[in-house]
């Protein structure tokens, strides 16, 4: 039986995903060492949980080692810009960060005896021949144009990690996660469903890449939050896909936002940027029997709650 408490690490804490991480687990009694440089987060984030007890935060860059005293038993590794304007803006720091930052990670794990969980994504199927993406599918990526920088450096991660797993029996898992959405997003992320809910909280037309007929399957943040916590506690080490089945046209997102906001459906169109997947959707079927999970809440609710935290977060900023 453990005495102490469970000591967890998230990197990338003060980010989208990370900040409600952090808040779940803090929720649960558990010690929580959120570490970000801030490449692509905020402060805002994270500080209400500034003053909970068990909340610690240390602002460091990941693709340096890490050194903390004591125990720890768990490690979250979110650290990696998301977005792909992000992403694109900061080309460098996305590779070393999934390289070097994955790598000093697994380090720290091992060092602890921490299972350690890759947040990767479904950015590693490229732009997918395969549909719905199982994770027996390899992928199609395109190794040097502009997305591979993410893709890539995903991909070296997740090598990295079942490398570590194999060569030290280090305690892995590896999260595929697919187009997650909801509070604490940036306005300005350059994400579909923050620009979209910016564009339409600015009464401004929806401003639309290539046809808009491409598509994605969108997670609520809570759902996915839960799906973190599930594939960390499981047994299991070989990459799982997390994420909606429920998949939707571009077009089809703006439309639910106009309903929602009563912003007229008007469009602005613009080029589709290169490797731009045309479609994604997750076979979900591994997560579901090993986890037992699958979202619970539906994509008009998420984005409800979502308009409805970014109309607070307007009025707090502007
Ligand atoms: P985000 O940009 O909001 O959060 C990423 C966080 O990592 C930020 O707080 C940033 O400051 C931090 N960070 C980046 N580089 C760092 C470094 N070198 N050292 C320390 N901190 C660093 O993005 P998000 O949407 O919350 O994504 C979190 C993770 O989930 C990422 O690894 C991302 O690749 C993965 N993911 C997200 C999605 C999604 O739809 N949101 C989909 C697939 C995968
Ligand atoms: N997109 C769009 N308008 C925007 C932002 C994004 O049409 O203002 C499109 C984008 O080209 C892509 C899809 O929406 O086809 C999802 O983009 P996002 O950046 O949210 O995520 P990702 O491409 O990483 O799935």
């Amino acid at each position: 039986m453990r005495l102490d408490p469970i000591r967890v690490l998230v990197t990338g804490g003060a980010g989208f995903i990370g900040s409600a991480l952090c808040e779940r687990l803090l929720r649960d009694g558990l010690e929580v060492i959120c570490v970000d440089n801030f490449v692509t987060g905020r402060a805002a984030n994270i500080a209400h949980l500034l003053a909970v007890p068990g909340f610690r935060l240390v602002t460091h860059d990941v693709i340096e080692p890490l050194d903390l005293p004591g125990p720890l038993h768990e490690i979250f590794h979110l650290a990696s810009p998301a977005s792909p304007v992000d992403y694109q803006r900061l080309p460098l720091e996305t590779l070393r960060v999934g390289s070097a930052g994955t790598d000093n990670m697994l380090a720290l794990a091992r060092a602890k005896n921490a299972r350690f969980l890759l947040a990767s994504t479904s950015e590693v199927y490229g732009d997918p021949l395969e549909h719905p993406q199982r994770e027996a599918y390899l992928g199609n990526v395109n190794t040097v144009g502009p997305r591979s920088v993410y893709d890539e450096a995903k991909r070296y991660a997740e090598a990295i990690t079942a490398a570590y797993h194999r060569t030290y029996g280090t305690d892995t898992a590896i999260a595929r996660i697919f187009n997650t959405f909801g509070p604490r997003m940036r306005l300005n992320d350059g994400r579909v469903v923050p620009n979209f809910i910016a564009q339409a909280l600015a009464g401004k037309p929806f401003s639309v890449n290539g046809t808009g007929k491409q598509t994605r399957s969108l997670c609520y943040v809570d759902d996915m939050v839960e799906a973190l916590l599930s594939l960390m506690r499981s047994p299991h080490h070989g990459p799982v896909n997390l994420g909606s089945t429920e998949e939707m046209a571009v077009l089809d997102i703006a439309g639910l936002i106009a309903d929602q906001t009563g912003n007229p459906l008007r469009f602005v169109y613009a080029p589709l940027g290169q490797d731009d997947p045309e479609k994604r959707r997750p076979d979900t079927a591994l997560a579901h029997r090993l986890l037992g999970w699958s979202p619970a809440i539906g994509i008009p609710d998420g984005i409800a709650r979502t308009i409805s935290w970014f109309r607070t977060d307007l009025g707090r900023t502007s």
